[in-house]
């Protein structure tokens, strides 16, 4: 089966996740049967998705129009038959018990088109099990959803022993066309990849308070604020259901053995019924007291040290068992329990050797199982990390660009290709993300910097050469996704950039600076996207980031006219945050990156990332703008705009 083939989901199980799942499907323009035991309970879906979908437009994330159509592709069913007669895709989420979904599965598998693919949302049921109670198990995956799914981006995409890489390929392809992004999970262990990591963390969390050697607080502590995740490990606990925790770590004792036994601090909370917000009290009181209240400064090196190597062991299992690589595992992490790094780039960040010592002392001291270390944690640590290290130290030589580090914790980029006003080509850029990566592995750097060398430009845009190559479509949509990208990446830094600008900042050099925290400029500095003139597009980021940062009237007026701007102007529309005197620029970008260096870095992060989470569906945007990138480089206007320019002559344009 392709995924062009699928028109009709079958969606079973109303609850929490069904209904979820039913909506985003609906969205994306499918045909949705949604069916439950008891008409009461599908309808109660259904009304839950009319809500979800009516705020969705209250939020102008959708129109009132696409909600409409959204509901009226979902047909609240009880009937089996009915409810997968035409299924291409049947998505199971009914509640987590064997018994039932067996049922569930004898049903289905009578009724459903014999080409019609089976997945299961479930979260701590073996999918190979489950494929064995169908007479299809190599059309049968896993399909695991985050709650909710409308809101959360990842869906693990689990193989059971028997699953056909087609069916993952056509599960894969159905995530991405409900706008999510798919992890594949290689194989069928316990917890997949996000529960695989965040599951043993919490338990070692409560081993620690267990045994005695932290307190909660301290424990929190450190996870929020020194390791930087974004709740601290009992927090997320209440927040996720202990007896949800609980239920899938005794799935991995049951199946991976003692390594995975649960704390008592664990056993006792689930005994009794303390299971976190949903209860009123979990590790902490929510109905009765003030919740989790995390100091900020009670963090200790050694509870880190302890946790990241707990952390680092569960990558090497996954990674040693081929069950994904360590960039997949990260990828899951980030996306599912939004993690600002995933734990094989923490893990590495820590130094893989140092969590190995950690891990063999405590195997030492206390002789549990879940120290002993794994032995894909081994390998990647006698190779210096779960990444490829060489592939950093290779990159580090830079042409484009000069990497300085002129002091009080700024990393300094300047585009150093002052003969050609500091263009943009595709080595840049790549230089560019390497500089951040760089700078963002260093514990001395906490702002960049970035200027252009001369006093001509900051960069006068992309390197018409770069351009002249790629004309392809498909190159091109590859050049302005690779622009996207490291610009991308300057902007979600965890670091504050500050651009200083001083001369020309134009078409690819202003899209660079749009991805700044903040921007300072010359007095005799001009801006503009002048892609228009020419018959093309801002093709780096431009076409979504410069309406965050002055507004959708102001944007389309400086890309749809194409005219240059001077600082003053720019000043006054909000894109320069600071003109100075031309011969200040450079000692104020320097003292504003200091500045904000300064700073605090746990609050600075999250600050940025919660301001850019806020943006609606950039992604969306950046797609049709690469893909018209590459569909104007093959028409005429392009070439006549370039003419034009060549000659300094006015172009006309025919809309070819
Ligand atoms: P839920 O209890 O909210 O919903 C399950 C629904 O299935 C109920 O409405 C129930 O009436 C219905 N049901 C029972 N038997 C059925 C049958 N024979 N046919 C059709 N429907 C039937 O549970 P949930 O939280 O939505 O979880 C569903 C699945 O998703 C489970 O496998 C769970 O492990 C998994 N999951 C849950 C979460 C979560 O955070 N809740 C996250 C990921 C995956």
């Amino acid at each position: 089966m392709d995924v062009d083939d699928i028109e009709t989901v079958a969606v079973l199980g109303a609850g929490n996740m069904g209904h979820g799942i039913a909506e985003v499907a609906a969205l994306s323009g499918y045909t949705v049967a949604l069916r439950d035991i008891k008409e009461e309970f599908v309808q109660n879906g259904y009304e839950q998705i009319e809500w979800s979908l009516g705020k969705l437009a209250e939020n102008d994330r959708i129109s009132e129009e696409e909600s409409d159509a959204a509901l009226d592709r979902i047909t609240p069913l009880v009937d089996v038959e009915e409810a997968v007669a035409d299924a291409d895709v049947v998505i199971e989420a009914v509640p987590e018990q064997m018994e039932i979904k067996q049922d569930v599965y004898g049903e289905v598998e009578e009724y459903a088109p014999e080409e019609a693919i089976f997945a299961t949302n479930t979260s701590s049921l073996s999918i190979t099990d489950l494929s064995e109670v169908t007479e299809r198990p190599e059309q049968f995956c896993g399909m695991h959803f985050f709650n909710p799914p409308v809101r959360m981006q990842l869906v693990e995409v689990i193989s059971g022993e028997h699953t056909d890489t087609e069916t993952l390929s056509v599960v894969e392809e159905l995530a991405e066309s409900f706008d999510k992004t798919p992890v594949r999970v290689r194989k069928d262990t316990p917890g997949f990849i996000v529960n695989r990591i965040l599951v043993p963390l919490m338990n070692e969390a409560c081993w620690m308070v267990s045994e005695d050697v932290a307190t909660k607080a301290e424990i929190d502590s450190t996870v929020k604020f020194d390791i930087g995740l974004p709740m601290g490990a009992f927090e997320l606990g209440d927040q996720v259901g202990n007896d949800v925790t609980y239920h899938v770590l005794e799935y991995m004792h049951d199946v991976l053995g003692d390594a995975y036994e649960p704390a008592p601090l664990l056993e006792t909370v689930v005994e009794e019924e303390r299971y976190g917000k949903k209860s009123g009290v979990g590790f902490y009181e929510y109905e009765d007291g003030d919740g989790a209240q995390i100091p900020t400064d009670a963090g200790r090196e050694a509870i880190e040290h302890r946790l990241l190597a707990v952390m680092a062991n569960e990558v090497g299992n996954l990674v040693g068992d081929d069950v994904a690589p360590a960039e997949d595992i990260d990828e899951a992490v980030m996306l599912g329990a939004g993690y600002p790094e995933g734990p094989a780039k923490l893990a590495d960040d820590a130094g893989l050797d140092t969590l190995v010592d950690t891990l063999d002392e405590l195997h030492e001291e206390t002789g549990a199982d879940r120290y002993g270390v794994s032995d894909g944690l081994r390998t990647h640590a006698d190779e210096g990390g779960f990444y490829d290290q060489e592939e950093d130290d290779d990159a580090v030589s830079y042409e484009m660009i000069r990497v300085e580090y002129p002091g009080e914790m700024v990393g300094h980029v300047v585009l150093d290709r002052p003969h050609r006003m500091n263009t943009v080509n595709i080595e840049l850029l790549e230089e560019l993300e390497q500089a951040v990566e760089t700078f963002e592995a260093d514990d001395d750097v906490r702002a960049i910097l970035i200027t252009g060398e001369g006093d001509k430009a900051f960069s006068a845009g992309a390197d018409v050469q770069s351009m002249a190559a790629s004309a392809e479509p498909l190159q091109a949509i590859e050049l302005s996704r690779t622009g996207q990208q490291a610009f991308g990446k300057l902007q979600s830094s965890s670091l504050p950039v500050v651009a200083g600008i001083d001369g020309y900042c134009l078409g690819g050099g202003m899209e660079m600076s749009m991805c700044a925290d903040m921007r300072v400029a010359s007095e005799r500095s001009e801006f503009g996207q002048p892609e228009l003139d020419l018959g093309l597009l801002p093709g780096w980021g431009g076409t979504q980031r410069l309406q965050h940062i002055v507004g959708e009237g102001r944007a389309k007026e400086i890309i749809l006219t194409a005219e240059q701007y001077e600082a003053e102007t720019m000043e006054g529309y909000g894109f320069v945050n600071e003109v100075v005197p031309n011969e200040d620029l450079e000692d104020r970008a320097f003292e504003l990156a200091a500045d904000l260096a300064a700073g605090p870095p746990v609050a600075t992060r999250f600050t940025k990332k919660a301001m850019l989470r806020g943006w609606e569906d950039t992604d969306a945007g950046l797609e049709i703008e690469a893909q018209a990138f590459g569909h104007l480089i093959g028409t005429d206007d392009l070439m006549e705009g370039i003419t034009a320019f060549m000659g300094d002559g006015e172009p006309e344009f025919e809309g070819k």
